[in-house]
């Protein structure tokens, strides 16, 4: 993996990581496409600005985006990419940038928790340098960042959040772990799961559409992933959950009862429905 001076090696704080969409050209509504669905109102080819995209940048819909279709935009988060991209890439290059940037910050806001929450310090350590040399690749040229091979330090990243998932469930001695169709990637939409005790449970990559996790405990359960579009969270305790990020808790449902790690943006339930 290539290795940068120490200068530029300083890892981004997780203030960085925060979209800013005042201080952004409004990458996302113009890079991304989308298709119409229960998401999103119309189509819109990648690299066409939104109809709605207003000309300071900001949505002509902003306070009503549910209610006029674009339910996706309302759970999108771009982890600070947007406005770290506008101010330091030119503008003829922003578009094309902007998605690696994306790809560098997520990787950067899970190795935050890395950091916060592994029990060995070994793999602390792995998280700081892996930190320290994302955050490198951040501040390259753009032309030089567009042509870096970012799939050996995605491989790390990933390896790593799987070594510190399994020693930090493990020790919460899961009990939700003896139910079999509890695993990562399992198909949970819609199933009732009101009130269980899931810690420690893996349910990296699951399906947790229209879940009914009111009430449960979520402390440690592994989220890597997890689509928890409309899963309801009423009163469940995540502040402990791995690896969850702010676009997963805007599209579930939940209510003032809901424990959230501290890190999370907290999310507007409520208001987009
Ligand atoms: S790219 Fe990020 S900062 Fe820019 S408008 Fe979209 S969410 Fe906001």
């Amino acid at each position: 993996m290539r290795r940068l001076p120490l200068s530029s090696r300083t890892p981004l704080p997780r203030t960085d990581l925060l979209g800013d969409c005042h201080s952004c050209v409004g990458l996302c509504c113009t890079v991304f496409g989308f298709s119409r669905s229960r998401d999103f109102a119309t189509d819109k080819p990648a690299g066409t600005p939104c109809p709605h995209l207003a000309s300071d940048f900001g949505s002509t819909i902003h306070d009503a985006l549910a209610p006029r279709g674009y339910r996706g935009c309302t759970a999108f988060d771009c982890f600070g990419a947007g406005q770290a991209a506008t101010a330091r890439v030119p503008g003829h290059l922003t578009g094309a940038v902007f998605p690696r940037m994306k790809q560098l910050h997520e990787m950067l806001w899970y190795l935050h928790e890395v950091t916060d929450r592994a029990l060995d310090p070994d793999d602390i350590a792995d998280a700081a340098d892996l930190a320290a040399t994302i955050s490198g690749f951040t501040r390259l040229e753009a032309s030089e960042l567009l042509t870096l091979d970012l799939g050996e330090v995605h491989e790390q990243v990933r390896a790593l959040l799987v070594d510190v998932s399994d020693a930090l469930r493990a020790s919460y001695h899961a009990t939700g772990t003896l139910d079999p169709r509890l695993h990562p990637g399992a198909d949970l939409a819609g199933r009732p799961l009101r009130g269980r005790v899931l810690c420690g449970v893996d349910l990296r990559g699951a399906c947790l559409i229209g879940t009914d996790l009111r009430g449960s405990d979520l402390s440690a359960v592994d989220l890597l992933g997890a689509d928890l579009r409309d899963a309801r969270l009423d009163g469940a305790d995540l502040s402990s959950a791995l690896y969850l990020t702010g676009p997963q808790l805007a599209a579930a449902r939940g209510d003032r009862d809901t424990l959230l790690p501290h890190w999370v943006p907290i999310p507007q339930w409520g208001r987009h429905w």
